[in-house]
């Protein structure tokens, strides 16, 4: 990632004695600080949402449809992803029913610009945030935690003074911002620590965010484009669909990152059959869903407003199809659940230690198949290979010659 941390998102918060029992996001000291708010005995989970109106530039019921999105990030997250099973525990993580309640019962209050007093005395400066998770108690018999989850206002005195939290952010890019920082937060409520390996568990993630959606529209710098490319994709749902360069959005203007060589450009062309009358190939956009592939190019004339010209082909031919895409996350990391004496959800039999570890792992894929390009109807062998992250490798043989990643042409 190219920008650095510039402020912390979920630094180390030591309670004060007030709140002692409180602790949030990553890198505490305490055993079971980072345990998941809820495992497999827990059924339902409430939450409310309680949003400081006049500085916030999304309305509630947006933030609504924001939320719940983002829960169902996880469990899809948590459905695909490969459970190592260490214990024969059941984790079930973000398994649970969410159910929106009034803030006196819930289980994870979701603050957008609104702290109570004493949240605002724990956080000390909210500037410093985009986001935080913090958990105010955890029940150490039934393993189970409640907090708030604090997003910081576009608007007004609490807005941060980070240079790309711009007034009104929020509610740019279909208010998608706002669902990544919630997504992010949602990470630490189910348990998963900052991971440099990851993209939305990344402790730079929202600033990142931030950074490149604030960037656009400035930079002429292909890496950071496609960045934000990658990251609109990520806003826009296509976790599972992320190619290496240009957005599916031709209405916008976005600078593209140029096709690795003129020769790269020449063997993309004829391989996925690109238009011979594409004088200016700049870039290939590759979206890899349900074992279809579909290939997307664009031209790009100088400067900063960008035309695009978006076609679609599509990809013939059997695919294996052995499991389902996963999102962006890299659940790779363990996630540990610290147990004590008391608890009464992890049965002693499977506890060797103090600490059990459940292991959510994604892992590569290779779907096999022909390309089939539209118009010369020509079939040439390719392979995809994706991961977590979305795609890997487009490996193809092009008139007797193997390409091992095409878009590079080599
Ligand atoms: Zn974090």
């Amino acid at each position: 990632m190219k920008f650095k941390t510039l402020f912390v998102i979920t630094s180390i918060l030591f309670g004060s004695s007030v709140n002692a029992g409180w602790s949030s996001g990553g890198g505490e000291l305490l055993r079971d600080t980072r345990n998941p708010w809820f495992l497999s005995n827990t059924d339902t989970v409430k939450y409310c949402v309680k949003v400081d109106q006049p500085n916030f530039s999304l309305s509630e019921q947006q933030i609504l449809n924001k939320v719940a999105r983002a829960f169902e990030y996880w469990k899809r997250e948590f459905t695909f992803a490969n459970r190592i099973d260490y214990t024969g525990f059941d984790s079930r993580l973000a398994t649970q029913d969410f159910v929106l309640s009034d803030c006196d019962s819930a289980d994870i209050k979701f603050q957008f610009g609104y702290l109570e007093e004493e949240q605002f005395e724990y956080l000390k400066n909210p500037k410093k945030f985009v986001g935080v998770a913090v958990r105010t108690s955890y029940d150490r018999v039934h393993l189970r935690g409640k907090g708030f989850i604090y997003v910081s206002p576009d608007r007004g005195p609490l807005k941060p003074d980070f240079q790309y939290m711009n007034e009104g952010i929020w509610s740019t890019f279909d208010g998608n911002l706002l669902k990544l920082a919630v997504i992010h937060e949602l990470g630490h409520v189910f348990g998963i620590s900052h991971d440099t390996s990851s993209l939305v568990m990344a402790e730079d993630f929202l600033q990142s965010v931030l950074g490149w959606f604030g960037h656009q529209g400035k930079s002429k710098h292909a890496e950071s484009s496609m960045e934000l490319n990658y990251f609109r994709s990520a806003a826009e749902n296509q976790v599972s669909d992320l190619g290496f360069c240009v957005m599916p959005q031709p209405a916008q203007d976005v600078q593209m990152p140029v096709i690795a060589s003129k020769s790269a450009a020449l063997i993309a062309k004829r391989f996925f059959g690109i238009p011979t009358s594409v004088d200016n190939l700049m870039c290939v956009y590759f979206e890899f869903k349900g074992g279809k592939l579909r290939v997307y190019y664009g031209e790009s004339s100088e400067g900063s407003s960008s035309s695009v010209d978006v076609t679609k082909l599509s990809l013939a031919g059997q695919m294996q199809l052995g499991n389902r895409l996963k999102g962006i996350v890299s659940l790779g990391s363990t996630i540990s659940v610290y147990v004590n004496e008391a608890q009464k959800v992890i049965p002693a039999h499977m506890i060797s230690s103090d600490q059990v570890y459940l292991a959510y792992k994604s892992s590569n894929y290779v779907y096999k198949g022909a390309y089939v390009a539209e118009g010369s109807g020509k079939r040439r062998p390719l392979a995809v290979t994706v991961t977590s992250d979305g795609i890997q490798s487009l490996t193809g043989v092009l008139d007797g010659q193997l390409y091992v990643d095409l878009p590079s042409g080599e």
